[in-house]
């Protein structure tokens, strides 16, 4: 999840074909399904690619009660796309509060992804805003990718699936 632009189709599209997609439909939503393998574990995982409905109150509570990890990206190259996370975190966080049973308040599965880290020259959001943002998440996982240069993709996937494993196995 993750505002308009930042490139969560780009990094969705390489980690399931291994290829980087100029220029993606921003309104397609898609969903994408591979097998993968951590720590000797093989899941099958299903990743939605969200489209620019975030704005949309009910549809973005859905995805968030179906959804067992998230990807929260915002783009290294906009200050505004990382402040858009405050909230898709803060519902993110309502809504499994909501569905969890009594008593017991789980973790949600997250990584914090700052991407496009290849454009140098137009970079705005400093590391340590972003480490700071996900030290006050309670230490959610944060990476720096690129999509189009393939840094760090395959990482971001395997460890929310790391966490949604743990998470599961916790239960
Ligand atoms: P979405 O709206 O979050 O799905 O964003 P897209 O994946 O459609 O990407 C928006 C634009 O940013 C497209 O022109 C992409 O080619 C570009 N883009 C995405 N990821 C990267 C990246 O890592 N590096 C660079 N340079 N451009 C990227
Ligand atoms: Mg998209």
């Amino acid at each position: 999840m993750g505002g308009g632009g930042v490139g969560k189709s780009a990094l969705t599209v390489r980690y399931m074909h291994q290829i980087f997609v100029q220029s993606y439909d921003p309104t397609i939503e898609d969903s994408y399904r591979r097998n993968m393998t951590v720590d000797g574990i093989t899941v099958s995982l299903e990743v939605l690619d969200t489209a620019g409905t975030e704005q949309f109150m009910s549809l973005s509570n859905l995805y968030m009660r179906s959804g067992d990890g998230f990807l929260l990206v915002f783009s290294l190259t906009s200050m505004e796309s990382i402040s858009e996370l405050h909230t898709i975190r803060e519902q993110i966080q309502r809504v499994k509060e909501a569905t969890a049973p009594p008593g017991k308040s789980q973790r949600v599965p997250l990584v914090l992804v700052g991407n496009k880290l290849d454009l140098l020259s137009e970079r705005q959001v400093g590391r340590e805003v972003a480490v700071n943002l996900s030290k006050s998440w309670g230490g959610v996982p944060y990476y720096e990718t690129s999509a189009r240069k393939e840094i760090n993709v395959n990482e971001i996937f395997e460890d929310v699936v790391r966490q949604m494993i743990k998470a599961d196995h916790a239960t």
